[in-house]
């Protein structure tokens, strides 16, 4: 029996030694390694309160520990951002990924790499979440892509997607390299169960559909359609959202059951009747200002024509397209240049009265369908043309950050910068508060606690 208790003790000390030896290293690591302090900041935490001056941030693997003044700097990686003013990552809630490459945007540029590349720009500028609406294609849901993507198991920004959108049956020219060839296009209501059937099976949250003539160009996406995709689409779990233009479209949507308007009501100044029940329903509106100013623009040189925050966002060719002679003329002169400009005056005079009544505001853009939606330049711009609208920085931010976690449902973890929230988050040079421009001065990326880029050049 002796003998037998000498053998178990000898033999189960190197065990215990192991153990105790491997838990100190874990404890270690958490310590030394993978704890970073950012210290003396000016924190902006997505949640539109007063910014907090002076404070430290403890970001723990990709989590923040803690958020105070003068936290212990031992056993971290300290780093002195005396001056600097630190906000939540953006997050877009609209936009298009993988189709746009040069000067066209086609369904052949839709590749991993494209998509990647995308990601990795939206990156550089301090976007860490991009919901793609409605142009995905089959390649993002095979060979697990999109679970990476949207985990955030690759570089760059984690992608949403919204699957394959619904739009009219007839449409626009249908040439081979038709980027929008994936969209389902029912002829009844029969037809929109079939092919809901279809998303049901992908991970998908939210379906995209498109309802408007755009300017008398096109068949409007008949009423007893849309209502049918709302209600099969929430049979099966998932929300919608609609492109739109008019108001009574709008209102006719948001009494189906609508429950994202992807764009700005452009028509008219919204009345209050419809105010109130986007509102009273819960509904999010996204803007995308961006996109109306785009649209009118560049028949003049605008001022930022030669800021390398924006040129870094341009795919090749573009900025030659867009200062061209012809390019400029062409715009000028199209049919739908009034109706353009109109158009943007009247969205900044919405986003004013639906923000004052309380309607929940969500950053998107719609940059990535054109080559002139620069990815990660629109989304600042995005934010300026909130304020230009009458938001306060701190509102237009806390629509690109908090506001639009809620969107995609992702604000358990994202969004807002408080402990126990994951650690994306952008360093700036100057405060925004001050003004919305200072979102462009990005000198350092973190996405989940660790450091990503140092901003687009
Ligand atoms: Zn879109």
């Amino acid at each position: 029996m002796i003998m037998n208790k000498l053998v178990y003790r000898i033999n189960i000390l190197p065990l215990f030694a192991v153990l105790l030896f491997g838990a100190c290293r874990q404890v270690n690591k958490k310590d030394h390694v993978d704890a970073t302090l950012l210290r003396n900041v000016t924190l902006i935490d997505g949640n539109g309160k007063t910014p907090q001056e002076g404070v430290d941030i403890l970001i723990q693997g990709d989590t923040i520990a803690a958020i105070g003044k003068g936290l212990d700097t031992t056993k971290t990686k300290a780093i002195d951002l005396t001056g600097k003013t630190i906000i939540p990552a953006l997050i877009c809630t609209h936009a298009h990924l993988g189709t746009l490459k040069g000067t066209r945007t086609t369904a052949d540029n839709y590749t991993r790499e494209n998509i990647l590349r995308q990601l990795k720009r939206y990156q550089d500028y301090g976007v860490l979440h991009v919901q793609c609406m409605g142009t995905d294609r089959p390649l993002l849901f095979e060979n697990q892509l999109y679970d990476s993507l949207r985990n955030g198991l690759l570089p760059g920004a984690r992608m949403f997607s919204a699957g394959y959108g619904f739009n009219t049956p007839s449409t626009a020219p249908l040439s081979p390299n038709f980027w929008m060839d994936r969209l389902f296009r029912p002829v009844n209501i029969e037809a929109v169960r079939a092919e809901m059937d279809t998303l049901a099976n992908l991970p998908t949250d939210i379906v995209k559909m498109w309802v408007d003539d755009f300017g008398g160009t096109a068949p409007k996406m008949a009423p007893e359609i849309y209502t049918a995709i709302i209600q099969e689409a929430h049979k099966s779990g998932k929300r919608v959202a609609s492109h739109l233009y008019n108001q009574e479209d709008a209102r006719n949507l948001v009494n189906a059951g609508l429950d994202i308007i992807a764009h700005s009501i452009r028509d008219q100044v919204i009345d209050d009747e419809l105010v109130k029940l986007i509102k009273d329903k819960g509904v999010f509106y996204i803007p995308t200002l961006s996109l109306d100013e785009f649209a009118f623009v560049y028949a003049k040189q605008p001022e930022w024509i030669n800021d390398p925050f924006f040129k870094a966002a341009l795919e090749p060719g573009v900025l030659e397209m867009i200062t061209s002679e012809s390019y400029q003329r062409e715009l000028r002169e199209s049919p739908a240049y009034r109706r353009n400009k109109k158009g943007f005056e009247i969205a900044l005079k919405n986003l004013k009265k639906l923000h004052d009544a309380g309607v929940i505001i969500a950053m998107g853009t719609d940059s990535g369908a054109f080559p002139i939606r620069a990815q990660g330049f629109s989304e600042h711009e995005e934010l300026t043309l909130m304020v230009q609208a009458g938001l306060s920085p701190l509102q237009a931010i806390t629509a690109a950050t908090k506001n639009a976690a809620e969107l995609l449902k992702i604000d358990r973890g994202y969004g807002t910068l408080i402990p126990g929230k994951v650690a994306d988050l952008m360093v700036l040079g100057a405060n925004p508060a001050e003004n919305i421009k200072n979102t462009r001065k990005i000198e350092a990326v973190y996405k989940a606690g660790k450091l990503v880029s140092r901003g687009p050049f």
